[in-house]
């Protein structure tokens, strides 16, 4: 039933072998700084490349600070201890997500709460969250309390899916409004914008991740980006095992994490940062090949939202209804294409399967439909 899809695909990445969903490329100086930084022996937390792919980031999202990470689940659990997370508190995300954003609340023994997202975005709907507040919420001494729990909300994690840019403005000025603190999930979104913003520069924080699978890669890590001074100071002290800057002393003041990127990473994702550019213009171009192609078919490509500019992380389609989505699945992955169904929703999980949680349609909806579809780089 799908040859077409198949055959077009295939066509894509001119080749008959297996296509993954997503493969790495290192076509720049990965080897030349990897070498480099064997040879100076700092391989590790401390080298010249972290403090270097730092000051890029920053210059390419320009976001003032940039702290590195292991990865961006680390990222997200400093974001939110920073944010005041702790224990019997509350985090709003949506139920659309990877789990590592309801991970991270838990390690702070917070609890998420989960509204629904918007179906072009496939990110947090600001009428979701704001209809919520307005049934579960009053503000107390600045602080948002839930009217049912009475425990204090503490956080909003709205996340960029698959690149496309959620409307981030309009979440900003409700948690504002509301008093919670935005840590956007950019996980997935380096070189997105939001009407000509880099996505994570509209929270306190944002983090980034540079997984094996996500658009640039130093086999693993992350990032904080924050505009704000004081956060990037606590950020940089939390990952660093709180370690006080001394000469020769060595002491912490608080209980830390060994969150710090390693040197090695760092060159990897030095090089890979270079050839951003061209990594993103290749997406964009496949992924207008297969809007092209999939015009004319009854089911839907996605396409970057309104005011959004998407890096095109991962291609989806929106297929018709459950039944049909199953077929697709099954076809493509047993002739060698590798496709995926959209994450399981998070309220569905068993460890998040209490969760408050608002009227999720939207999710639910797209939860039975959305598939992503082979988005390498093409060379
Ligand atoms: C990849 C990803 C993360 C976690 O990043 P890691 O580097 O794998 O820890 C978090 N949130 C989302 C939405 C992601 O896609």
């Amino acid at each position: 039933m799908f040859e077409k899809e198949i055959d077009f695909i295939r066509d894509i990445y001119q080749t008959k072998d297996f296509i993954p969903l997503h493969e790495p490329r290192f076509i720049g100086n990965e080897k030349k700084y990897l070498n480099e930084c064997i040879d100076s022996t700092f391989v590790s937390s401390v080298g010249e490349f972290v403090d270097r792919f730092e000051e890029d980031i920053s210059k390419f999202t320009n976001a003032k600070y940039t702290v590195a990470t292991m990865n961006g689940t680390s990222a997200l659990h400093i974001s939110l201890l920073i944010s005041g997370v702790e224990s019997g508190y509350e985090v709003i995300t949506q139920p659309l997500s990877f789990v590592a954003t309801c991970n991270a609340i838990s390690y702070c023994m917070a609890k998420p709460i989960f509204v629904d997202v918007d179906k072009d975005t496939m990110g947090m709907s600001p009428l979701a969250l704001e209809g919520f507040l307005n049934e579960n919420a009053i503000v107390k001494n600045q602080q948002c309390v839930n009217k049912f729990t009475g425990n204090i909300i503490k956080a909003c994690i709205p996340m960029h899916t698959f690149g496309h840019p959620c409307r981030i403005d309009e979440i900003k000025d409700i948690c504002d409004k509301y008093y919670i603190s935005l840590i956007e999930d950019a996980a997935e979104s380096i070189g997105s914008f939001y009407k000509d913003k880099h996505t994570g520069t509209y929270g306190q924080m944002g983090l980034i991740s540079f997984n094996g699978n996500k658009i640039i890669t130093g086999g693993g890590g992350g990032c904080i980006i924050t505009d704000d001074e004081i956060l990037a100071k606590k950020a940089k002290h939390l990952t660093t095992t709180a370690k006080v800057s001394h000469k020769w002393e060595y002491t912490h003041n608080m209980i830390g994490y060994n969150y710090r990127m390693p040197n090695l990473n760092a060159a990897l994702l030095t090089s890979q940062l270079e050839n951003l550019g061209t990594f993103l213009s290749s997406k964009r171009s496949v992924a207008m090949a297969y809007k092209e192609f999939f015009k004319d078919k009854p089911y839907g490509f996605v396409e970057e939202p309104t005011n959004g500019h998407s890096n095109y992380w991962l291609n989806a389609i929106i297929l018709q209804d459950k039944e049909e989505r199953d077929l697709f699945l099954y076809e493509t992955n047993s002739k060698g294409v590798n496709t995926r169904p959209i994450w399981t929703l998070m309220n569905k999980l068993p460890m998040f399967k209490d969760a408050q949680c608002g009227n999720l349609t939207n999710a639910e909806w797209l939860e039975e439909r959305v598939v992503n579809i082979p988005s390498s780089v093409i060379l």
